[in-house]
């Protein structure tokens, strides 16, 4: 009896699924046509079908590029149970074993040929494989090939080779959805021609989405897992400190609650994830260290008490809630000092300069997240690039942010700034804004500057979140060199030139009345600052029409 090769039916009678789950259907016909993908899903989207299923309907042998031996066997054991003949090469196998496996594929029975990476290292192999009948070459976790990733593999850099030799399609999978990823496996797999490329399933309609500012942060997180008693959640946070504190504090609130983090024994650890898998309604407050492996389907919510390290990071915790499609909630916690913490971890780290400006472009989206003002879930899968997103389950989809012209605040927040040589904190800042002559103000002679007291019809709560945005939306940055000092960025120049406006939100901003007119603010007083200035940023010397509130009398 001839054996029904369309997709439909080996979906169902090879795999035991009813139906394609979003973008496996599609990624799955282009890769059985012979085309070069790039297939970038998130984990647990269901990647391996998407080569798997295309290998039978190919004739030869699929080769599999995996970087984790576990990975390959249990693909393979799948396999071979669903009647599938497949076979791995690895260092973990018997001399038997491989043998077995090359006499498979010798005499063509093989139809899967998983291949730890390492083996390509040998011209033996390599010679083996091009009289083998290969058709196609699969590569998974096709970030491994990323020399700026945590999981970079260099033998994943022999592949583009590999493919070269043997002539034949590839197929590239990897749930990292950055666009600098991206580029790099174009680049060293496919030799830069770009293949057709899908992302999909980055959804999860049915988490919802919710960002808070941090005001009080320990009682928001009681708060929050008070109006979710009994139910099973995950509170993330920066600290190992933090982590035992929390829970001390949600176990006197009469939650069952426990705390995980790196540094704990690790039998202490497997305790937890023990407890968590198998008992209803228990918090665990952690820090990222409990993730892996988490495996819980009825997770109904995942709170951060601190702001993760970037949206990729943001979207990965989050999307442990949830995973029985059944409602989901978060809510994340953010404030200036995360962002300090987060920039100067970026900075301080051991990373090369290419790789800690992408961390930067990453911690940026995420920051942009947290202020965003529109529907969340549109700025999320937007940054994932998928752009046909409906929603109406986030927080600004349940009701739209109340929002102000910001552009003069920020205006003068950056002139304060600037003024002062970019040398302190939002603290001092919004003290010569508001015009209090505190003794810092006084000592520095900053109680004459221009700035001094050009933002009293702002409260100190309101400078604080214009402060916050501004860092949100990356026009100044903490120099870590000099105790977080906010320099300006390229950013924030056109504001400053007065060729752009910014939104922001109003948070706690309420209406300002009797704002005071802005004083002329250059005075000759101010020539040597402003020339020392001027030498430091040629760039805004250039501005077309002089600011209001700054700076050079020219
Ligand atoms: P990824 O590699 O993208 O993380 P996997 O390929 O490991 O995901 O698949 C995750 C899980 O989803 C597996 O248990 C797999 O059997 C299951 N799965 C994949 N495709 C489907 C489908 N169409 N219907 C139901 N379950 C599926
Ligand atoms: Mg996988
Ligand atoms: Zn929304």
């Amino acid at each position: 009896m001839p054996r029904d090769l369309t997709a439909d039916a080996l979906l169902r009678d090879i795999f035991g699924f009813d139906a394609f789950r979003p973008g496996q259907g599609e990624i799955v016909d282009a890769v059985a046509q012979g085309r070069n993908v790039l297939a970038i899903m998130p984990t647990g989207g269901g990647k391996s079908l998407c080569f798997q299923l295309p290998a039978l309907i190919r004739s030869g042998v699929t080769v599999v590029i995996s970087p984790l031996i576990a990975l390959m066997r249990d693909q393979v054991r799948g396999l071979r149970e669903a009647g599938v003949a497949a076979g791995a090469l690895t260092s973990g196998n018997t001399e038997d074993e491989n043998n077995a496996v090359w006499d498979q594929l010798h005499t063509g029975q093989l139809k899967l040929l998983y291949l730890a990476p390492e083996r390509l290292a040998s011209s033996g192999t390599q010679r083996m494989l091009a009289q083998a009948g290969v058709s196609l070459i699969a590569v998974d976790e096709a970030h491994c090939v990323s020399q700026w990733g945590h999981d970079f593999r260099p033998d994943y850099l022999r592949i583009g080779e590999l493919r070269r030799a043997l002539d034949v399609p590839l197929a590239a999978f990897t749930a990292t959805a950055d666009a600098e990823t991206q580029d790099e496996i174009v680049s060293r797999l496919f030799d830069g021609q770009q293949p057709q490329t899908f992302l999909r399933g980055f959804d999860r309609p049915n988490i919802h989405l919710a960002f808070a500012t941090k005001d009080g942060p320990r009682g928001q997180i009681l708060d929050f897992a008070a109006a979710r008693k009994g139910q099973s959640g995950i509170v993330y946070c920066g600290t190992r400190a933090k982590t035992e504190g929390i829970a001390q504090a949600l176990r006197q609130d009469g939650h069952a609650a426990c705390h995980y983090h790196g540094g704990m024994e690790a039998d202490d650890r497997r305790a937890v994830e023990e407890r968590f898998a198998t008992e209803d309604g228990l918090i665990v407050v952690a820090t990222v260290a409990f993730g892996m492996g988490v495996d819980k389907p009825d997770i109904r919510w995942v709170a951060h008490a601190d702001l993760p390290k970037s949206i990729e990071a943001y979207y990965q915790e989050i999307g442990r809630a949830g995973r029985d499609g059944g409602p989901a909630e978060t809510m994340t916690l953010f404030g200036p000092e995360d962002i300090r913490l987060r920039r100067s971890q970026i900075d301080e780290g051991a990373a090369p300069p290419e790789r800690r400006m992408a961390d930067h472009g990453r911690l940026n989206a995420l920051l942009g997240l947290a202020e965003s003002l529109e529907c969340r879930r549109k700025t999320l899968l937007g940054y994932f690039g998928e752009t046909d997103t409906t929603c109406g389950n986030c927080d600004l989809c349940d009701a739209p942010p109340d929002t102000f012209d910001g552009t003069e605040a920020v205006r003068k927040a950056l002139s304060a700034a600037l003024r002062t040589e970019e040398s302190f904190g939002a603290g001092h800042l919004i003290d010569i804004l508001m015009g209090k002559a505190t003794d810092k103000v006084r000592d520095r002679g900053h109680d004459t500057l221009p700035t001094f007291g050009v933002g009293k019809d702002l409260s100190k709560p309101q400078w604080q979140a214009v402060f916050r945005q501004i860092m949100g939306h990356d026009l100044m940055r903490p120099d870590p060199e000099r105790h977080g000092a906010l320099v300006m960025t390229d950013a924030a120049l056109p504001i400053l030139r007065g060729q752009d406006s910014i939104t922001l939100r109003r948070d706690s901003i309420r209406s300002a009345k009797n704002r005071p007119a802005v004083k002329a603010m250059v005075s000759d007083e101010d020539a040597p600052l402003l020339s020392a200035l001027k030498a430091k940023r040629r760039a805004l010397a250039e501005a077309a029409r002089a600011p209001a509130y700054v700076i050079f009398p020219d």
